[in-house]
């Protein structure tokens, strides 16, 4: 059997969308479940959508899911298989192309469209058509009129002559060429995900292939293209499915063989909606903004649309698992709803999951973010004193932008008033008791015992002891006040917790600024 080779095909039209994400990984999982090839291609056909700056975006995007691509378009001319040629982008500034089947950016290759359209036109498969935008509005409005599907009613195939066809071109008038789409049949194909789809050809439109401007549309590009670079899957997200009539034409009058399909569910907001903008963030870089770990996006996005099969309860994947599992058998047709507090209870997961050494790497930059570790001492910027918050932070931290949040205390000064000291009432007295009680605990443990268990145990066993005016057990007398007194703060990680990033010295000094408050 032939080796897989599948493309994502993105357009440059700026950030990357979480779908795009979806059909880029989905592409990678089967290329590397199948031993394939996957290549990486770039549609800017569309140039009034191009924005600057987009394929370099793209790339950095892929790349930083982790997402690695054997062929096509690269940003470093460091490309993994020594084998192949490399050549620099006639288009694009710093980009570089690489493998045997290129160009693999659309605007490189407009002779090679325009020749074969005019081919499809010489062999009666295609048409040009000379209708200026004011003819077509008005027959848009016409149909609308009478309730009609807009369609082109083909007058220029049915009412110019192959010599008036030629003046025309003589004269430089501007033209289109369209897909002279065949009456009354049906066209048929097997999609990996829906299985046997039909279209009705007297439904579909007789598609532009070259535009005025030169430029070949989508439809015309992307069929050349799969030929040219031996594509044997295509997988692309469902609203590409209504092309595929018009795309296995083409293959049909090329004398080509068409690749297989898959066409995977729609994105759906929470209210089933299509996902959309308004409702959330939908740029992949949003998500590593807010402090989204790639294998936690990677995770997610693999879920939108596939499962590892009935019965399996695993959901949290590594990339290798999935290249493993992944299958189309289990890519189901329906809307895959985008969750986004399945996507923070996974990155809580991940964040829990990776070693410490890589969290304090991935989350120093947020920290960098924050006021109050900007303006703390060199000594709370230790690698040693971060990693300390951060091993009590994790176990709540659901996205890296939370981190240090309400914990500002383990930064720099606090300040409160004395009445948060206080635990349900107690006199000044007691208080007082309960926080030089604790501070002998804690200055009998030594530096070296200051551990997080050694806090616990000691300060827990004391607290054990205290009970209310009722004679119930209550340890909230000896550890509420603590709290306070460490963390200025209603609501904190446990005191034990916070003594043990706080260290011995500066946790003794804050009980004597409590005792100093009350
Ligand atoms: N350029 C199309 C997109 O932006 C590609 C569709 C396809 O894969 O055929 O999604």
């Amino acid at each position: 059997m032939n080796k897989t080779r599948v493309r994502f095909a993105p357009s440059p039209t700026g950030f990357v969308h979480i779908g795009s994400l979806r059909t880029a990984l989905y592409d990678y999982l089967y290329a590397r479940h199948t031993g394939g090839d996957f290549v990486l291609k770039i549609e800017d056909t569309d140039q009034k959508r191009f924005v600057e700056g987009a394929v370099e975006n793209l790339i950095k995007s892929l790349g930083w899911c982790g997402l690695g691509w054997d062929e096509g378009v690269f940003q470093t001319a460091e490309i993994k298989d020594d084998k192949i040629p490399v050549y620099v982008s006639k288009n694009y500034k710093n980009i570089f192309e690489a493998g045997e089947y290129g160009p693999y950016i659309q605007s490189e290759k407009l002779e090679i469209y325009k020749k074969y359209a005019e081919q499809l036109v010489a062999d009666g498969h295609a048409y040009y058509c000379f209708c200026g935008p004011e003819r077509l509005e008005e027959l848009r409005n016409q149909q609308a009129a009478d309730k009609k599907p807009p369609m082109y009613d083909r007058y220029c195939l049915r009412n110019i002559s192959p010599e008036e066809v030629n003046e025309k071109l003589k004269e430089n008038c501007p033209y289109v060429i369209r897909l002279k789409i065949p009456e009354n049949e049906t066209i048929e194909f097997e999609d990996m995900v829906r299985g046997i789809v039909k279209f009705d050809t007297n439904l579909v439109d007789d598609q532009v292939l070259m535009k005025s401007d030169g430029f070949p549309t989508y439809h015309l590009a992307n069929v050349i293209d799969d030929y040219d670079m031996k594509i044997t899957h295509v997988i692309r997200g469902e609203e590409w499915l209504s092309s595929t009539p018009k795309h296995l034409l083409l293959y049909r009058y090329f004398g080509w063989e068409a690749p297989k399909f898959a066409h995977l569910p729609l994105l759906l907001n929470l209210d089933r909606s299509k996902l959309s903008k308004r409702q959330g963030d939908v740029a992949v870089e949003d998500y590593i903004k807010k402090g989204y770990l790639k294998e936690a996006i990677i995770n997610f996005v693999a879920l939108l649309g596939w499962n590892p099969g009935s019965g399996e309860t695993q959901e949290i994947f590594t990339l290798d698992e999935l290249v493993d599992k992944f299958d189309f058998s289990h890519v189901h047709k329906g809307g895959a709803v985008f969750d986004i507090k399945k996507l923070d209870w996974i990155n809580s997961q991940w964040i829990k999951k990776i070693s410490l050494d890589d969290l304090y790497q991935r989350a120093k930059e947020f920290f960098e973010q924050k006021d109050f570790y900007t303006n703390a001492s060199e000594d709370k910027k230790t690698e040693e004193y971060m990693k300390k918050v951060l091993t009590v932070e994790r176990e709540r931290l659901q996205k890296l932008s939370e981190v240090g949040e309400g914990n500002g205390f383990f930064f720099t000064d606090i300040d409160y008033d004395k009445e948060l000291l206080r635990w349900k009432g107690l006199e000044d007295e007691k208080i007082r008791e309960s926080l030089d009680a604790s501070g002998k605990i804690m200055e009998n443990i030594t530096h070296e015992n200051w551990t997080r268990e050694n806090l616990e145990k000691n300060l827990m066993a004391a607290a054990e002891k205290y009970s209310n005016a009722d004679g119930k057990p209550d340890r909230g007398r000896l550890l509420w006040p603590l709290r306070a007194a460490l963390t200025g703060e209603k609501k904190s990680p446990s005191p034990f917790e916070a003594a043990w990033v706080l260290g011995k010295d500066k946790s003794l000094k804050r009980i004597k600024d409590a005792l100093e408050k009350i």
